[in-house]
Order: C-alpha cells, then structure tokens, then sequence
C-alpha cells in the first residue's frame, strides 16, 4: 500500500505515538547488570517502557538498551549516581521529557561488601549507607513530588537481615533502613494510590554475592534454602513484575522474602 505523507503522519499519531503515549514508564536503578538489568527484561515485555540506570557501566546499560529496542520495547540509559541527590533530580527530568512521567521506581542498585564490623573502614561504611540508604532516600524523595497518581514503588532489602550471619552488620542495618523507609513511606503516600513494598532477596547468582566468595562457599550457600539452589535474576524480576503489576494493587507496605524458603 502506498501511504500519502500525510497519511503516513496520520498513521503514526495514532497508531505508534499512541503506543508510546500510553506506556507506563519504569525507572530501575543499577539496571546495567544482575537483579536490575533482568528486572528491565522483564518490565519491558509487560509494556513498561524503561529507564535503564547506571552509575559507572555505560556499556553494559547501553548493550541491554540496544536488547530491548530490537525486541520492540521503548528503553533509554541514564547515568545516575544514585546517591547524589542532583544525580538523581537529573534522572528524573531527563525520564520524564524522553519517556514521560514515572509511574513505577524499582530501587535495586545496591552494594555488598562483607567485612567483619570492626574491620570496616569509614570508606566502606560511608559508601554503602551512601548507596543503599541515601540512594534510596534520594529516589523516593524525588518521587513522592514526581510520579503519576496510581504508581508503584519497590525497595530492595535482602534476606540477609533475617539471618544476622557475621560480616553482614553494615550491610544489614543498611537493608534495616530500607525496610524502615518502606514501612513510613507507605503510609506517607496516602490519597495517591502509590504503593511501596520491597523484595528482599536470598542469595542470587550475580557478580555481588558471587565475587570473592570461594567455591565451597557458593555450595554452602547453595544448600541453604530448602530448594536447594541460588536465586537466579529472574526469580526475583518476576516478583518484582507482580509488585508493579495489577495483581499486587491491594499489597502495600510489605517486605516480601523471594529466597527459597531460607527464613
Ligand atoms: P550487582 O550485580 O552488583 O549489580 C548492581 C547494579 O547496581 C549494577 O548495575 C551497578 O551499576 C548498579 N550500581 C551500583 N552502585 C550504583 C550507584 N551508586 N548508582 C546507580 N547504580 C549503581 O548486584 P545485584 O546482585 O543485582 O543486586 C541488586 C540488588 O539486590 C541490591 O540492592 C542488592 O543489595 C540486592 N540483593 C542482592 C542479593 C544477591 O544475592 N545478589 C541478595 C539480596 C539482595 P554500575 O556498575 O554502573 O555502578
């Protein structure tokens, strides 16, 4: 069929814009690798279109773009660091005038280091409360003024809290202060039909809980859930899917263990 010009404009107002228009936006925070970028996969094949955040690996964000472009979905990288707040204020308006007005905030990106608490450097401490809390804080700041009516918010905490095992004392209270952050939060949001939950994952086969871990250690924690393997990525995107999906609209302000059945 030949298409006039201004058919052809025609056809793409209403049928590609409109495709566009009414797709709702995800941010996913630490999306280049691990949990994040699967949870990109994810939302991206139920329709969202996705803001793939990064701090340092350009590539990688850009290569699962690139992935979700070629399967059709609307996707853009934004380097962020999560915990400066300009960063962040940034991240925001850059989603908002390329891809709209956010309506679901996955707040994924997060560090792990394991040390014993009175081996921690300040260095240490300060980066991963730097990451995990503040950066948490700074996108949920950003978006109690920003995002749609009606949307989603999803923490990420870790089962490790449940746990208390030695060398996790930093780690642990940061993941504390996120749950403590979704609690309130909850709350705070009242008359905006926003919900806010977090997932708190058991161990998962990514380069956080993988690196510097000896084999026989990967085994031992393999054995620990009652299913008797690691999480992989996709264990947890799925929960996550749920939470921004329609089915959780009546779930607000939990903590959800996706872990095997370890505690
Ligand atoms: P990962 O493979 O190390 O990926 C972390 C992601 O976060 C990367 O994309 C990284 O990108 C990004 N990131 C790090 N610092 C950032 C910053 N300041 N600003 C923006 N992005 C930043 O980790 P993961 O295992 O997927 O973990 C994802 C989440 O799950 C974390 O919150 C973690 O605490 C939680 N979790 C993981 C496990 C597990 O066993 N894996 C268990 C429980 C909970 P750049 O390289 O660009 O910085």
């Amino acid at each position: 069929m030949i298409h006039h010009a201004s058919h052809r404009t025609a056809y793409f107002e209403e049928h590609i814009m409109s495709q566009t228009e009414t797709k709702r936006v995800a941010i996913v925070t630490g999306a280049s690798r691990g949990i994040g970028a699967e949870i990109a996969r994810r939302l991206a094949r139920d329709g969202f279109a996705v803001a793939v955040n990064y701090a340092s690996s350009a590539k990688e964000a850009d290569a699962i773009v690139a992935e979700l472009r070629e399967a059709g979905g609307a996707a853009l990288a934004v380097k962020a660091d999560v915990a400066n707040a300009d960063d962040v204020r940034r991240m925001f308006a850059t989603v908002e005038a390329q891809l709209g007005p956010v309506d679901a905030l996955v707040n994924n990106a997060g560090v792990l280091k394991a040390v014993p608490l009175a081996d921690t450097s300040d260095a240490l401490y300060d980066q991963t409360f730097g990451i995990n809390v503040r950066g948490t804080f700074n996108t949920l700041r950003e978006a109690a003024a920003r995002m749609n009516n009606g949307g989603r918010i999803v923490n990420f905490s870790s089962t490790t809290l449940a746990l208390n095992m030695p060398g996790y004392a930093i780690y642990n209270a940061t993941k504390a202060a996120v749950e403590a952050f979704t609690h309130v939060f909850a709350k705070e949001l009242r008359g905006r039909g926003i919900t806010v939950n977090a997932v708190a994952p058991g161990p998962v086969a990514t380069s956080l809980f993988l690196d510097g871990k000896t084999d026989e250690q990967i085994a031992t924690f393999s054995k620990m859930p009652p299913l008797e393997r690691l999480g992989q990525p996709d264990d947890i995107a799925s929960v996550v899917a749920f939470l921004v999906g329609p089915d959780a609209g009546w779930v607000n302000g939990q903590v959800l263990r996706a872990n095997g059945g370890i505690a």
